[in-house]
């Protein structure tokens, strides 16, 4: 497979075109920002660990029906990945109130809630990524009401699958943040990475944080935390 030209570098990632037109690289960066870029770091090897653990569990989620842009891992950080335009939503999942979440609606961080909570925000940097709920989303016209649909039954479906099998290797997964994407005939397929990035994971015995959130709070052991949480997944 072909590198070519740099489309696009995010805040994690770089994304180059291929040779295979319906293909792009994704390339993993140590870099780490958080509260919207306010806050700039690295955090030494955290794309290696990145790439690998979201490949593994989009590897297990396609196994469980659920389509994804992986197609394989070239190297410690880069992997092959079926091009998509992004829907530009953040789909969030929390099962236990943290983060904004909590600041929002004064919960105490830890609480667990009732049943799943599904929240959307518009990703654009510029506005903050504001929330917004279906009828924005409608009435913008970033997705169409199936997608929407397809989206939602897609989240459940991978809270349930990540909550079992993180619950298997004693993590508590607290919250998460995917993106889908829509493929040159339109399918929605999940993109995008789900990585301690964009997990909140908590050691189930000790309460530990094992995520981004040793960064975003400087917690300290944040390389540690992101190798162990690759560790318990899948054993290296
Ligand atoms: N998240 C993310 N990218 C973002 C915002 C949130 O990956 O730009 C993840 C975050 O790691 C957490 C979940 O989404 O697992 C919920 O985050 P929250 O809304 O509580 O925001 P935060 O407290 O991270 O600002």
């Amino acid at each position: 497979m072909e590198k070519k030209e740099l489309l696009y570098e995010g805040k994690a990632k770089k994304v180059f075109a291929t040779n295979d037109p319906e293909c792009y690289i994704v390339s993993y960066k140590d870099d780490a920002t958080a509260f919207n870029g306010l806050k700039k770091g690295t955090i030494v090897g955290k794309g290696v660990v990145n790439n690998q653990v979201s490949n593994y569990l989009m590897e297990e989620l396609e196994k469980e029906g659920i389509p994804t842009h992986l197609v394989r891992e070239l190297s410690e950080r880069e992997t092959l990945v079926k091009k998509v335009k992004i829907i530009p939503l953040e789909v969030i999942m929390r099962n236990i109130a943290a983060g904004s979440l909590a600041k929002r609606l004064g919960l105490e961080e830890g609480v667990r809630m009732a049943s799943p909570v599904l929240e959307y925000c518009y990703k654009d940097d510029a506005l903050g990524d504001p929330m917004v709920n279906e009828y924005h989303i409608r009435a913008m016209n970033i997705a169409s009401k199936e997608e929407l649909e397809k989206i939602a039954e897609y989240s459940f479906r991978i809270n349930d699958y990540l909550t079992s099998r993180f619950a298997a290797i004693g993590i508590t997964l607290v919250d998460f943040k995917i993106e889908f994407g829509r493929t040159s005939d339109g399918t929605v397929i999940l993109a995008d990475e789900i990585s301690p990035d964009t997990c909140r994971f908590w050691d189930t015995a000790t309460g530990n944080k094992l995520d981004k959130d040793r960064f975003r709070r400087d917690l300290g052991s944040v390389e540690e935390a992101y190798i162990e949480i690759r560790k318990r997944l899948m054993g290296i």
